[in-house]
């Protein structure tokens, strides 16, 4: 096998970062930037979307929903592929098997607000001012962490306009985003060596480098000293159905910081990209009450007077959890001494007063709200420092 094998560090401008290109099997140029670690090991940007239509970029950290590509360096619109309806089906059909084991969704329409990996398919290398040769292009974090909401390239003109080839180069460009390397396995997108079938992510261990054997990593670091693409994926994206990201808690009640009277309520709701199992609420470090997916909990009436800590604990279904804890301190009325401290700066303040009426007043309308009677004596929405 013969392999031309160039490395050039193209410098760019002073903004940009630089730019790595490289000489594949099949003769085409491709490249990729090293951009700053991440520490993401588990994407959030699970979805990778294919836009054939092209569209306007400006520059700055990539961002796929706000159309700013580190790669660029000025203003700048890319044109589409202008490719016939079943080739550009039978490029999205290969980029599905080849994502198929893991738990991310493709798509050729434009997924909005939900965090995404875009791919650029279409125009020229030059249109972003980069040498014409140029196959793809993708920023890769320094630590092979996933870099979220990337904007990755794939010039199909430089590809045979072959859905084939073009769905391994939307891989290994994809695949620099989610923290992969090259690797020296030919039978996988990952590689830069010729190889006569179709590749898919290999479940095989190997050396990274291009044309020879080299540590992981991009832009002179080092990330792990060898590689499985199909390994690294699956435990970045789990299989398909499994669940990775963690639920979210929303609090109501009652605010981190705040004074309670005797029997107030805890209310929170959670949610989940799966299904939430179970929402757990500890008072002082013992758990008082568990319950499906929302949490409307009235503490015991005898709780004693002073500062307690509140901790609501969040699972899926996976068993991923979510942890937030609520300082409050509960006065019965009693305690005409009492000066709320907890949550802000000092007592006496001359404008705590005002805080407290202020707070109490929306605690009240957010308690009515909810159709529960008035319990707050007095609230304080100030956070410790
Ligand atoms: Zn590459």
């Amino acid at each position: 096998m013969r392999v031309l094998a160039a490395l050039v560090i193209c410098a760019g401008t002073a903004t940009a970062a630089p730019i790595e290109f490289r000489v594949a099997g099949d003769g085409s140029l491709r490249a990729r930037q090293a951009v700053p670690p991440t520490t993401a090991q588990h994407p959030r940007s699970r979805t990778i979307y294919l836009d054939r239509d092209g569209g306007a970029l400006s520059p700055g950290a990539s961002n796929s929903q706000l159309d700013t590509s580190s790669l660029i360096e000025r203003p700048t619109t890319i044109d589409g592929w202008d490719i016939d309806d079943a080739s550009w089906a039978e490029t999205v059909a290969c980029v599905r098997a080849m994502w198929a084991p893991y738990d991310v969704a493709i798509t050729d329409v434009d997924p909005g607000a939900t965090p995404h990996i875009q791919v650029h398919v279409g125009g020229s290398p030059t249109s972003i001012e980069l040498p014409p040769k140029i196959g793809g292009v993708a920023p890769m974090a320094t630590d092979c962490s996933v870099v979220e909401h990337s904007i990755v390239f794939v010039f199909p003109a430089n590809l045979r306009n072959d859905p084939q080839a073009v769905c391994e180069v939307v891989a290994q460009e994809v695949g620099h985003s989610y923290g992969l390397d090259h690797e020296l396995e030919p039978s996988d997108p990952m590689t830069y060596l010729s190889f006569a079938g179709e590749r898919t992510f290999q479940d095989k261990t190997v050396e990274c480098g291009e044309t020879s054997a080299r540590p992981c990593g991009v832009g002179g670091s080092t990330c792990r000293a060898n590689q499985n693409s199909f390994r690294i994926l699956l435990d970045r994206f789990g299989a398909p159905g499994s669940d990775r990201a963690p639920p979210t808690v929303d609090i109501v009640a009652p605010l981190d910081g705040s004074v309670v009277e005797p029997g107030f309520a805890v209310i929170a709701s959670a949610a989940d990209d799966v299904a939430v199992a179970r929402i757990t609420l500890y008072v002082d470090g013992t758990a008082v009450a568990t319950q499906p997916s929302s949490l409307d909990f009235a503490i015991d009436p005898d709780l004693a007077t002073g500062p307690h800590e509140l901790v609501i604990e969040v699972a899926d279904t996976a068993d991923n959890t979510t942890t937030r804890r609520l300082a409050v301190h509960l006065d019965d009325g009693s305690d005409t001494d009492f000066v709320p401290t907890i949550g802000c700066s000092a007592g006496g303040q001359p404008s705590l007063a005002l805080v407290v009426v202020v707070g109490g007043l929306l605690w009240r309308r957010r308690r009515r709200d909810l159709r529960r009677r008035p319990s707050s004596v007095r609230e304080c929405r100030f956070h410790s420092t």
